[in-house]
């Protein structure tokens, strides 16, 4: 049986990776045998990325430029790919090559041998990243097994491959902005892994800046747990315990007739329960957030143009749930 292919890619500033990475995708993709598209999604670039797209599919028009208006982020822009994408199945990879194209064989090969559903690329090595990359992935994948499940691969990031089933399913999610990595093993289709050499940046600078890490952590978080809710909620409790236990000391010593001066105790009691007030207040905040945009259903990315794809398709617009 044939079966038709889209490799999704969202780029953001990628000018100076972008024909490395079109030079080594093409002979990867082509080796395949089989139908494909590539998805090139523009994440709103400034360096010319797009142009260049459109110079290089001039020679190899099974690569489809998909320009959104703006930088939407990386899982917006994975997500305006996922709903254009057409194949029967569907690969998502980073533009920098630090996910080797030459592995999306792999990657089919074991998800129609074995009828998979899912295939992860897992990282079987990250020595090529910072240490503090490594650091706060490590941080960031073991608090995400912790709180949305076990199902979630330590090692697995956004580079994996997805049946037609599975992609229809999260295009349909009314989610906003869902975290591809954990979503997707919670759906619970059969899935397998296939591990991989996490390769270097071949050109350029990392897309994941601080303030994105940041950002992505606190979506994951929230759209899967509830915890820091609860966080607040102990918070409260414990505060209040040691609080009654200030006020039974505060009258034994009214009761003996203990002056004390007291401005110090009274100054950290103040500043801590001002600061417990304010996390939990935050915590409150980052929900009610998200359920305000959720209630707005503004469209989470706009596609300036497509360029369309060899495959038969059938193109939308925005991103609306
Ligand atoms: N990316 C994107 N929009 C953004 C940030 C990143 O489309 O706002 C893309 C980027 O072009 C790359 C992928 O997401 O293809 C992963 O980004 P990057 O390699 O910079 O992240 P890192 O590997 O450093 O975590
Ligand atoms: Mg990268």
């Amino acid at each position: 049986m044939m079966v038709t292919l889209s490799v999704v890619t969202p780029m953001y500033n990628e000018r100076a990776a972008v024909d490395h990475f079109v030079a080594r995708l093409r002979p990867a993709l082509d080796d395949l045998k089989v139908t494909y598209e590539v998805v090139a999604v523009d994440d709103g670039s400034s360096d010319g990325t797009v142009p260049r797209l459109l110079e290089l599919r001039a020679a190899w028009p099974q690569l489809r430029v998909v320009k959104l208006r703006r930088n939407v982020g990386h899982q917006s822009a994975l997500a305006a790919g996922l709903r254009t994408a057409v194949g029967d199945y569907v690969v998502s990879i980073d533009a920098d090559l630090q996910d080797p194209p030459e592995v999306i064989g792999e990657m089919l090969a074991k998800a129609t041998a074995e009828d998979l559903d899912v295939v992860y690329g897992v990282r079987s090595d990250r020595s090529t990243d910072t240490p503090f990359k490594r650091q706060t992935a490590g941080a960031y994948y073991w608090l995400m097994r912790k709180l949305v499940g076990p199902w979630v691969s330590g090692q697995a990031g956004d580079f994996r491959l997805m049946s037609r089933p599975v992609v229809d399913t999260l295009n349909e999610l009314p989610e906003q902005r869902p975290v591809y990595r954990l979503v997707v093993p919670s759906l619970g289709f059969p899935a397998g892994e296939v591990s991989y050499v996490r390769a270097e940046r071949v050109a350029g600078e990392t897309k994941y800046p601080l303030t994105k890490m940041i950002k992505l952590s606190l979506d994951s978080v929230t759209s899967f747990s509830a915890a820091p809710l609860k966080i607040a909620t102990w918070l409260g409790l414990v505060t209040f315990v040691v609080c009654l236990g200030l006020v039974v000391s505060g009258l034994a010593a009214w009761a003996f007739g203990v002056v004390v001066p007291g401005w110090t105790s009274l100054y950290i009691a103040m500043l801590l329960l001002g600061a417990v007030q304010l996390i939990c207040l935050g915590m409150l905040g980052e929900y009610v957030g998200r359920i305000y945009a959720a209630t707005q259903n503004r469209p989470r990315y706009l596609i300036a143009f497509d360029t369309g794809a060899e495959l038969p398709v059938l193109t939308t617009t925005s991103g609306r749930a």
